[in-house]
């Protein structure tokens, strides 16, 4: 089933302690009220899904995971299952992300072995993909997002299940975005893949990521084949959360 648009996904990364994220989830269903018409979902740390999902109690908000390992249990010190983030309150897991990527050496391979777990497990799975500052700058974005749509990609992947962040490694966290020409092809690109490949792949969501806020959302998210937004920093804020939240309140494209 497809998701409704926008699809408008917070990753906390490694931050929120319980005080905080208490408040930042209130204040962000205070404004959810009953009936949003799109998605909106947070992804905190993995101590705080439990509570998260307390709090988001009764509010259209669903709470993911921001990583997940591949097996369903094991000798692996630190990790965590996607069955276990489920039992937890997970109803979702971001996969792949470009700092996973980077500083946890997470190949395309990987990356969708833990997307199948997370489908395993009941999750839905947000699938990062997205070009380095070099291969950005020598023409290879489309090349490079080609490799790991193939690689990273569940087969079967369906429009209720998963979901394709399209974060452009150099836009994280630095205030820097591609053109909306640039944000389009690469949009364009993914789904043209997810048509060929997958069944409902004219209904996958495809999210764009990277240093999005407050002023540049509006022009993003009305962008062809942009259905939303991966937000990082901006997502730490309720009211630019909410902001890009209204900004893509029927301009998905
Ligand atoms: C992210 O971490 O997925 C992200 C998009 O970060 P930011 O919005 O801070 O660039």
């Amino acid at each position: 089933m497809r998701l409704p648009r926008p699809v408008v996904l917070g990753n906390w990364k490694m931050n929120g302690l319980v005080d905080d994220a208490r408040a930042l989830v209130g204040a962000v269903k205070a404004r959810a009220g009953d009936a949003p018409t799109g998605t909106l979902g947070v992804f905190p740390p993995a101590t705080l899904i439990e509570r998260a999902r307390e709090w988001v109690a009764g509010a259209p908000i669903f709470v993911g995971a921001q990583d997940c390992h591949h097996a369903p249990k094991g000798a692996y010190t630190g990790d965590l299952a996607a069955p276990m983030l489920a039992e937890a309150g997970a109803q979702a897991v971001i996969c792949g992300h470009s700092e996973r990527r980077q500083y946890h050496f997470e190949d395309d391979a990987t990356v969708r072995a833990k997307a199948d777990a997370g489908l395993g497990a009941g999750l839905k799975v947000v699938v990062c993909i997205g070009e380095t500052e070099d291969e950005y700058l020598a023409g290879k974005t489309l090349e490079r997002l080609d490799a790991q749509l193939a690689g990273s990609l569940p087969e079967g992947s369906t429009a209720g299940d998963v979901v394709v962040a399209y974060e452009p490694v150099w836009a994280i966290g630095t205030g820097r975005t591609p053109t909306d020409q640039e944000i389009e092809a690469a949009h364009g690109h993914i789904r043209a893949r997810l048509v060929e490949r997958f069944a409902e792949g004219g209904d996958i969501a495809i999210l764009y990521g990277g240093s999005v806020k407050p002023s540049n959302a509006k022009a993003i998210l009305a962008t062809s084949n942009v259905d939303g937004a991966l937000v990082g920093g901006a997502s730490l804020d309720a009211d630019d959360f909410w902001a890009i939240y209204e900004a893509g309140l029927g301009a998905s494209g």
